[in-house]
């Protein structure tokens, strides 16, 4: 357990309580933190090192602010409050004590078919939101930035082995996603480091003046929307196997792959795992942009429409 004392102290911070380190990036670490008014509870805050950022990558901290400012989505992280010092942005989040999906997987090793439908059908109403009616790409769509909140624990069958002096603690059991019924919890996508608005908030138009836009400017809207999509093809694809469809030592050799659109479903790991899956999966890691299916075609697949009885994890 990280002690209380152990945590750096930030300037103008005071109202929070930092509890441990839930992450870290290039120029940041992410916090677990409670706030000492008790009136909102636990949060997320991203403190970020300007000290160590040149003006560009300080002006899209503050992109990254504004567009989560305008956002609201049950699927979204949202953000509670945004405050700096001298030194350092704070970016205070909604909170997602389940972490990354990224570390389920591994724990997992795969997820079963009802269960990455139940994370993807999550992650596909999010960049609905963002595509549609937002009018904002995330081009970051990857199992380190999908977030989520558990399922409340039922005490079943998968009690944590006591461990000394946890003799009169009540049995805590073990997170295990997919098993009771509400599957892994809420799903919910964070880090909008690298997102773009496409769309003016104001008019709902690909943003430039009404009617002088150029086809190019209309097309590349268009493009950038698909980018999110190749990236939840990679996303479904990992989760139903547990390993991505792109890989390779050399980036090099692994840059040349993508750029071709060179994978498979490897057998025998792919062998048990429905047709309408893969179907799905290569109308989206599909080369061709313009081919690519879109956030509706995407949640139209018969595979999505299809209802998962049971959310059960992989065996
Ligand atoms: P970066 O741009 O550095 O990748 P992120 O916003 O993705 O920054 O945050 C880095 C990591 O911090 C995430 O991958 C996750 O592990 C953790 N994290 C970020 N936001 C939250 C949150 N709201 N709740 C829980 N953990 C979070
Ligand atoms: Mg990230």
């Amino acid at each position: 357990r990280t002690s209380r004392s152990k945590m750096p102290q930030y300037p103008g911070l005071d109202r929070w309580i930092l509890v441990e380190k839930m992450g870290d990036g290039a120029f940041s670490n992410v916090y677990r933190a409670k706030d000492s008014t008790g009136e909102i509870g636990e949060v997320a805050i991203k403190v970020v090192r300007k000290f160590e950022m040149n003006s560009n990558q300080r002006a899209n901290i503050l992109k990254e602010v504004q567009i989560m400012r305008n956002l609201d989505h049950p699927n979204i992280v949202k953000l509670v409050d945004f405050s700096e010092s001298r030194q350092y942005y704070y970016i205070i989040l909604e909170l997602c004590p389940g972490g990354e999906l990224f570390h389920q997987i591994v724990r997992l090793t795969y997820f079963s078919e009802d269960l990455s439908r139940h994370v993807i059908v999550q992650v596909a109403e999010a960049i609905e939101y963002l595509h549609e009616t937002s009018g904002v790409v995330h081009r970051d769509i990857k199992p380190e930035n999908l977030l989520f909140y558990p399922t409340p624990f039922v005490p079943s069958k998968h009690p944590k082995p006591k461990q000394p002096g946890d003799e009169d603690k009540e049995d805590e059991g073990e997170f295990i996603p997919g098993v009771g019924s509400g599957g892994i919890g809420t799903i919910k996508i964070a880090d909008f480091g690298l997102s773009k608005v496409i769309w003016d908030s104001q008019t709902m138009t690909p943003c430039g003046t009404v009617g002088y836009t150029a086809p190019e400017i209309v097309k590349d809207e268009r493009y950038s929307k698909s980018v999110d999509m190749w990236a939840m093809g990679c996303v479904l694809y990992t989760l139903l196997c547990g390993f991505p469809p792109f890989y390779d030592e050399s980036i090099q050799v692994l840059t040349e792959k993508v750029a071709r659109g060179q994978y498979t479903f490897l057998s025998p790991w792919w062998d048990d795992i429905s047709k309408s899956a893969q179907d799905l999966i290569s109308h989206l890691l599909t080369v061709d942009p313009e081919k690519r299916y879109t956030i509706k075609e995407f949640l139209a697949h018969p595979w999505i429409r299809q209802s998962g009885e049971e959310t059960t994890a992989a065996a």
